[in-house]
């Protein structure tokens, strides 16, 4: 942690006061079990909280009933918005779709299932006071986690960290403030396959950790099994590195050396009269081996060549079907990369 933060330009930091308005963005993928633990906590943290408050709850295509639960929520409190989505489009995009909408001087990102605590938001802010500009959680313990899950976590963070960035924290998730300028970099940012914790590192800005203890979920099941988690990995590692594609390279080095040492015992044999004809085993190993790494190595490159395509589509990232609470749909709700560009060329 310590040479990580060694490597980090050095910033001067500014304090500055509280930021006077705060979004809160809660991404909601059938969460109706939760809705009401959830109000209860945000109206405590919004009477404690001395900012103008705004709730950007989005509901990623939930096929229970929460879009009842947040409705009936936000005609009691015009400081709820609701962006409701067409479909659901996985928790990366939703959240994108809260940033997008939220107008505050700072953001908060939390999870809906309140494992993340609104009170650290509270420490989160002396830190943005302070001068930081993206100040993120970072999970002292786990509780209520099993075992494998908590292995697969560690490994998932120090792999991301190898493949993505050295300076992606580690143990934090996407419960994160988030400054105005920071914010609006990361909006810029419009690639289809999105790993939201490296984009945001990748920004840069002061950045600093928040210890907390992590909470159970208080209601419903997790929508992050394993296969989702390891879906998450992959994105986040062929969208921000191009190391695997050295592991093609690597692999083809490994069996060019023992196609040489293959190649040079064949010649020696010839030449020295030893006895050849029992080469069948040598054959099929080396001939398997290659085989196996130019799939590997296809298959790779694939995976590069896939994202390109759809990223090449430059399809809008989400489409909402109806807000509440709302003054009108911004227009980066339906940006695209070329409009970000257009939009960047304007502005200068
Ligand atoms: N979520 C979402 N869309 C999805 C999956 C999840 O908006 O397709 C939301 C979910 O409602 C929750 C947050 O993302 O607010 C994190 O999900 P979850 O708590 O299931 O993940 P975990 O905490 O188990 O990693
Ligand atoms: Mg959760």
């Amino acid at each position: 942690m310590a040479e990580a933060q060694a490597r980090d330009t050095y910033h001067i930091l500014q304090p500055r006061p509280s930021p006077a308005s705060l979004s809160l963005v809660i991404p909601m993928y059938n969460e109706e079990a939760i809705v009401h633990f959830l109000r209860a906590e945000v109206e405590k943290f919004m009477r404690e909280v001395p900012a103008d408050m705004e709730v950007i709850l989005v509901n990623d295509g939930s096929s229970d009933r929460t879009i009842d639960g947040i409705v009936a929520w936000a005609a009691e409190d015009r400081r709820i918005k609701i962006v409701h989505l067409s479909r659901n489009f996985g928790h990366q995009i939703a959240l994108t779709a809260g940033l997008d909408y939220a107008t505050g001087d700072a953001v908060a990102v939390i999870d809906a299932d309140l494992q993340d605590p609104l009170p650290v938001i509270h420490q989160m802010i002396e830190r943005y006071r302070e001068g930081y500009d993206v100040v993120y959680g970072q999970r002292a313990a786990r509780q209520g986690e099993s075992v494998a899950f908590k292995v697969s976590a560690w490994v998932f963070y120090r792999v991301m960290r190898f493949l993505i960035y050295k300076r992606l924290p580690l143990d934090t998730g996407d419960f994160r403030l988030i400054s105005r300028e920071c914010l609006d970099g990361l909006k810029s940012m419009r690639e289809t396959h999105r790993f939201l914790r490296g984009m945001v590192a990748w920004v840069g800005y002061p950045q600093v950790a928040v210890k907390y203890q992590r909470a159970s979920r208080v209601a419903g099941e997790t929508k992050y099994p394993l296969r989702k988690l390891l879906g998450l990995a992959w994105t986040a590692a062929t969208s921000f590195s191009t190391v695997p594609l050295q592991i093609s390279i690597v692999l083809g080095l490994i069996t060019g050396l023992l196609g040489i040492e293959e190649g040079t015992r064949a010649i020696l044999a010839s030449l020295l009269g030893w006895y050849i004809v029992p080469g069948w085993t040598s054959l099929m190993v080396v001939t398997s081996i290659i085989g196996s790494a130019l799939l590997i190595s296809v298959g790779i490159l694939g995976q590069y060549v896939g994202k390109i395509y759809e990223q090449s589509k430059d399809r809008p990232l989400y489409f909402v079907s109806r807000t509440f609470n709302v003054a009108g749909p911004p227009i980066s709700a339906i940006m695209t990369r070329s409009d970000a560009m257009a939009e960047i060329h304007e502005q200068s």
